[in-house]
């Protein structure tokens, strides 16, 4: 019998790969913390009826790749395929509105869409978002974009590039619509199958189609942005001022369309270049129709979703290394042994990260684990050091190597750190 494999589209986390998890997860709870955000955790399966009156059905994630199943209450349930739709259910459910003033909400985790699995694309993949639930105000736009922006910056990401719409209103889509309908008519033969049926249904989601002929169609298609209404383009003037104001680069895309009637005005999506076709890691935007599409009191909302596999695979391919640990230990003989222990543990009390060989190998097997570690330094115990109660401290980087009495390891605490952060901004 052969050995159970994790099914399709779906992937371990191994531990070497769960630091830059981690890494990430710390610097949102950071961002999104000290940007007011409390994040919130809802189920991970729903009514089928939330997502499809949530995202809608003419979407292909509705249509196409949800998760559904029947439970043995004979029950609709699916698999959440983002979280927008759970987050608004708890709000109108929980009564969050009436507490009055904006709720800034963030949460993270596992997303399910039936897809064709390829680099960047699972069934189980993960997302992070925040959502900013109560204010209509550009300035509100502006706060969630930027956040995502510090996010991804803070992490030391480069070469990202943000692209910026408005779809307006529903009224303002309204005359937009004709004109699409208008102008892909004639073209409609050439388009793709989703995309011929979405000209009587759904038109400006042709926009958003991956199909290459129907992309070259589409660029001379009319612009949305030559049918906001003078309030919509307020709106969209005072986001693009504020962004600007941010220092935050982008480039207008009136390709850029979510197509149905909940969202409004801002759209956006931040692209990464470095990683082929799946290039989007954080798509958000305005939807101040949804809350009261799921029930609630009529409520404006902005918010994104990032893409935490995209965003991780970038990390990698540029390298971002995770924090390693600081000091590897090396020990050999009775009473090294012990004391190495020990200073392994004073060393995470004084906050440090170190690892400590367990192995009782020769020094030069023990020396090749230090390196291949990633610490930045190696404290090596052996017999001299025991006798004497001191360690030597070796920098892996420059080999510079001293010998430092153990008692005197909590004074040069500070000093220390500092040399490890020496070392490593140096790296
Ligand atoms: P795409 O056009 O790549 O299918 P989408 O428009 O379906 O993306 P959203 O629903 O806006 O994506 O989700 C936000 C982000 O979540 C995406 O930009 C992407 O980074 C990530 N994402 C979406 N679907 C998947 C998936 N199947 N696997 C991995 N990440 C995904
Ligand atoms: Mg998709």
């Amino acid at each position: 019998m052969g050995a159970i494999q994790a099914l399709r589209g779906t992937r371990d986390i191994l531990p070497e790969e769960v630091s830059y998890w981690q890494r990430v997860e710390t610097a949102a709870r950071d961002i999104l913390g000290r940007s007011a955000y409390r994040e919130i955790r809802t189920p991970i399966f729903e009514q089928t009826d939330l997502f499809e009156r949530g995202i809608g059905e003419a979407t292909d994630v509705v249509g196409k790749e949800m998760y559904t199943f029947k439970d043995r209450g004979d029950r609709s349930l699916t698999l959440r395929p983002e979280n927008t739709a759970g987050v608004i259910r708890a709000f109108i459910e929980h009564h969050l509105h009436a507490q009055g003033g904006v709720q800034r909400l963030w949460y993270t985790g596992p997303m399910f869409r039936y897809e064709r699995p390829q680099a960047g694309r699972q069934r189980q993949f993960h997302q992070l978002g925040a959502e900013l639930v109560g204010s209509p105000d550009p300035r509100a736009d502006a706060e969630v974009i930027a956040i995502a922006t510090d996010l991804l910056q803070s992490l030391g990401l480069k070469a990202l590039r943000m692209d910026l719409n408005s779809v307006g209103t529903i009224a303002d889509r309204q005359t937009y619509r004709e004109a699409l309908v208008a102008y892909f008519t004639p073209h409609q033969a050439e388009l793709d199958a989703d995309s011929q049926d979405r000209l009587t249904r759904n038109p400006l989601r042709i926009l958003d189609s991956k199909d290459e002929r129907t992309k070259a169609i589409a660029q001379d298609a009319p612009s949305i942005l030559d049918y906001l209404s003078p309030n919509s383009q307020k709106h969209f003037d005072r986001v693009r001022q504020l962004l600007e104001d941010l220092g935050i680069s982008y480039q207008l895309n009136s390709r850029l369309v979510r197509g149905l009637d909940y969202y409004t005005h801002t759209a956006f999506e931040i692209i990464s270049d470095d990683l082929g076709a799946q290039s989007t890691v954080c798509g958000g935007g305005r939807y101040d129709g949804l809350v009261a599409e799921l029930g609630g009191p009529e409520t404006p909302a902005v918010g994104w979703a990032i893409g935490l596999e995209r965003l991780i695979l970038l990390l990698q391919q540029q390298s971002l290394a995770t924090a390693a640990i600081d000091f590897y230990l090396v020990s050999r003989g009775d009473r090294a042994e012990a004391q190495a222990l020990k200073l392994a543990q004073t060393l995470r009390q004084l906050g440090f990260a170190a690892e400590l060989d367990l192995s009782g190998s020769a020094f030069g097997k023990q020396f090749k684990r230090a390196d291949r570690s990633g610490a930045v330094a190696c404290l090596i115990l052996g017999d001299a050091e025991a006798d004497s109660e001191t360690v030597q401290i070796k920098w892996l980087k420059s080999g510079e190597q001293e010998a430092i009495a153990q008692s005197d390891l909590p004074d040069k605490a500070d000093d220390l750190r500092r040399r490890i952060t020496d070392f490593r901004e140096g790296a």
